[in-house]
């Protein structure tokens, strides 16, 4: 059995601005772990850029961090290999849904067999507040004078119609219900995303904590069968909103399990590892002479 002990690293600490919704995801992640009793020698975590990029740094798991929207592609990189091994990508919006929002369809579409945790702030927080695909069309600030005046894009509806099976939104202020999300997501066989509200305290002076708390809404507490991928698409598309509300309506932040579907993984259809990992398979030499010679 493990304890959160076991995951803290010596050598360093966070480093994220005090009050950052990254604090509850990392917590939640630990968390998971913990109570899912898996191995941290088992265990791999990826990352892009972005602040939240940092966070393998401070788990002590194997970890990965890569360029900027390119942690899917090194996951699937990982499962090829071994995919007993459990694969959890951390990304930001604009590293998942800007620079790797191809990478994430097709990952999505393939079903591939791991986690995937965005931490949404609905904006570039490393690098000072440009606006990122999330953030809410009229918002400006620091690095953003101007008003944005383009839509943002809607991730749950993106991971429903492109094929993920599990799809779930978390909020960094609500660690029970981030770990309980992350236990389940970690569990599921295939692709899973969940978009983690996640306000970023120095740059996005709109999307706060008290903001969200007015507004998020927990499905599952409401009776809401993930499995019905019609309501599950009319859930997404309560947020972000595409037009201003009518008066007396209130803005609603769907979170909790909103989509979950069984089907079969990419490591599950691949021939040559469905049977066994990449890595535990024997070595055998192959003289590739024949096949030079056929193309030269
Ligand atoms: Fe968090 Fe924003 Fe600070 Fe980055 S800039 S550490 S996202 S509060
Ligand atoms: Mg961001």
């Amino acid at each position: 059995m493990i304890t959160l002990k076991d995951l803290e690293i010596t050598y360093d600490s966070p480093n994220w601005c005090p009050g950052c919704g990254d604090f509850g995801i990392w917590v939640s992640l630990k968390k998971a772990i913990v109570e899912l009793e898996l191995n941290p020698s088992k265990v791999v975590l990826v990352s892009g850029i972005g602040c939240s990029g940092k966070l393998p740094y401070w788990v002590k798991t194997y970890g990965f961090n890569g360029l900027h929207g390119r942690p899917i592609p090194v996951s699937e990189g990982i499962r090829l290999a071994n995919h007993e091994l459990t694969v959890i990508v951390i990304g930001g919006d604009g590293d998942q849904y800007a620079e790797g929002c191809n990478h994430l369809i097709h990952a999505m579409r393939r079903n591939v067999n791991i986690t995937l945790l965005v931490h949404n702030n609905q904006i570039y927080g490393l690098t000072t507040g440009q606006y990122s695909p999330t953030t809410d069309i009229g918002e400006k600030n620091k690095a953003t004078p101007i008003p944005t005046v383009e839509s943002p894009l809607n991730p749950l509806s993106l991971a429903i119609s492109s094929g993920a099976t599990f799809v779930a939104r978390g909020f960094a202020g609500d660690t029970t219900l981030e770990t309980k999300l992350l236990k389940e997501a970690i569990k599921h066989k295939g692709f899973a995303i969940i978009d983690s509200l996640q306000p970023c305290v120095t740059f996005n002076q709109k999307n706060t904590y008290s903001w969200f708390y007015e507004r998020i809404v927990n499905v599952n507490e409401e009776g809401h069968d993930p499995r019905d991928k019609m309501k599950a698409f009319a859930l997404a598309e309560q947020w972000p909103l595409k037009k201003s509300l009518q008066d007396g309506d209130k803005e609603r932040i769907p979170v909790g399990i909103l989509y979950k579907e069984n089907r079969s993984t990419w490591e599950e259809e691949i021939p040559q590892i469905s049977k066994l990992p990449l890595v535990k398979q024997p070595l055998k030499e192959v003289d590739i002479n024949p096949l030079i010679d056929e193309l030269i």
